[in-house]
Order: C-alpha cells, then sequence, then structure tokens
C-alpha cells in the first residue's frame, strides 16, 4: 500500500478516536516510525505529509538524519545507550525513552540547549519492557531538577502486544494519571503535559485514553520495503 492511503486511513481513525474521546485531532502528533523501512520508503512519507519521524537505533536515526536533516522533527523512540548519547543529541527533537539518572546525566552533559524527554513508564510491569517503575516515576522526576538542559515534557510507555482491549486501556489511564499528578506539581523542569502512546495496534485506544503523541511504523509505511 502506498503510504499516502495509509495515512488517510490513519488520519481518518485519529478523527474518529477524537470525536469518540470529545478532543481535537490538532491535538495529536503523528510520527512515522521508519525503523524497518528504506531511505525511498520515507521520503514517500515524507512527501505524503509526514513532518515527524521516529527511529529507535542509533544506526537508522544517523542514516536517516544525514539524508532528510530539517524536513523532519525527529524523535529518538529506543532504548537509548549514555555513550552514544553524543551521537544523536545535536539533531533530536525529542527523547521518548528517558529511563534512568544515568541516562539525563549524560543528557544534560552532552547537550548545548534544553532538551524535550518524555519519561519512559514500565506500566505493565513485563520484565522485557524498559522504563522506571509506576511508583518510581515521581521521585525519579524530582531527581531529574539537578539536570538543567533535561526538560520532561510527558510520559512515554509501550504497551503489551496483545489484543484484550481493556488491558490495553488500562495501561493507557494509568500513564495518563500518573501523568496528570506529575503535571499537577508545576515543577519548572518537568511540565509534563504529554503522553507518548499508542502503536500501529492500539492507537486508537491510546487516544481515547488521552495520548498527544502517537509512534506508527507497520500501519503508516510498512513493516519491510515491499
Ligand atoms: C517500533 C516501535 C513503534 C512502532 O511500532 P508499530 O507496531 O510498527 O507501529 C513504536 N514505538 C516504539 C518504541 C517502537 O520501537
Amino acid at each position: 500500500m502506498d503510504v499516502t492511503e495509509n495515512l488517510t486511513n490513519i488520519q481518518q481513525d485519529i478523527r474518529q478516536a477524537c470525536e469518540n474521546s470529545n478532543r481535537l485531532s490538532e491535538e495529536i502528533t503523528l510520527i512515522a516510525v521508519t525503523k524497518y523501512v528504506t531511505i525511498e520508503r520515507t521520503e514517500e512519507a515524507i512527501q505524503a505529509g509526514i513532518s515527524n519521524l521516529g527511529e529507535n537505533r542509533l544506526e537508522g536515526f544517523s542514516e536517516k538524519y544525514s539524508h532528510f536533516e530539517n524536513r523532519a522533527k525527529w524523535h529518538f523512540i529506543g532504548t537509548l545507550q549514555s555513550r552514544k548519547v553524543k551521537d544523536i543529541i545535536d539533531n533530536v527533537d525529542m527523547i521518548h525513552s528517558l529511563d534512568r539518572l544515568s541516562l539525563a546525566k549524560e543528557i544534560n552533559k552532552r547537550a548545548s540547549n534544553i532538551v524535550d524527554c518524555f519519561v519512559q513508564v514500565n506500566v505493565s510491569g513485563e520484565d522485557s519492557k524498559h522504563g522506571v517503575m509506576p511508583d518510581e516515576v515521581h521521585s525519579f522526576i524530582k531527581d531529574i531538577a539537578k539536570y538543567p538542559n533535561v526538560h520532561v515534557v510527558g510520559l512515554m510507555t509501550m504497551a503489551p502486544h496483545i489484543d484484550d482491549e481493556q488491558v490495553l486501556r488500562n495501561v493507557f489511564r494509568k500513564l495518563a494519571s500518573l501523568r496528570d499528578e506529575i503535571s499537577a506539581q508545576q515543577y519548572s523542569h518537568a511540565p509534563c503535559n504529554y503522553l507518548s502512546m499508542g502503536m500501529s495496534n492500539d492507537f486508537k485506544i491510546a487516544i481515547e485514553e488521552g495520548a498527544t503523541h502517537i509512534r506508527i511504523g507497520t500501519k503508516l509505511v510498512g513493516e519491510v520495503e515491499k
């Protein structure tokens, strides 16, 4: 399927989910996750009107960035090793995977400006998932105040890979309520207004539960180049 067609379908779903939950579709930022696909396929996405790209590994990020540069906004969505921070920091618009203080420290040290970050939360508690545990999010975010180049704009999670709508909804709801608790604190270093949640399989539910940033790969650009 071409990206334009996929995008039309996704935009339709976004509108529907927003209608269901009394939200405006302008509140939603669609990030095209291009980790599976080529430069050519990514170019199609940009031609179709996509302006936010997400990559989860340094290699993919660097390859795509060096090609497209400021034709897109850049989201780093994968586990980030501290020693790789210096390689992305000047080019990234948002980091979605801040999950430990040592990483915040390294971002703070390497950044020449304030960097917008999402704190990744392991809501589902699966061992395989990265992220701060829900009951540690408050103290984690408080501790980040000592790193002035790190700005916590929101929380991010990955839901379990299942079809049970109620379980997914509960995961997203939990992240939204944590976000509400943090933003109520009005920390100057952590406004925490955003929610990065929702992928190909679950973005409609995520939007209904308050997502502001959705990260879509498979349904938008495809899994592998065909
Ligand atoms: C791969 C990936 C996505 C996109 O997943 P799809 O199911 O292909 O839409 C979103 N977020 C993260 C963190 C990812 O690694």
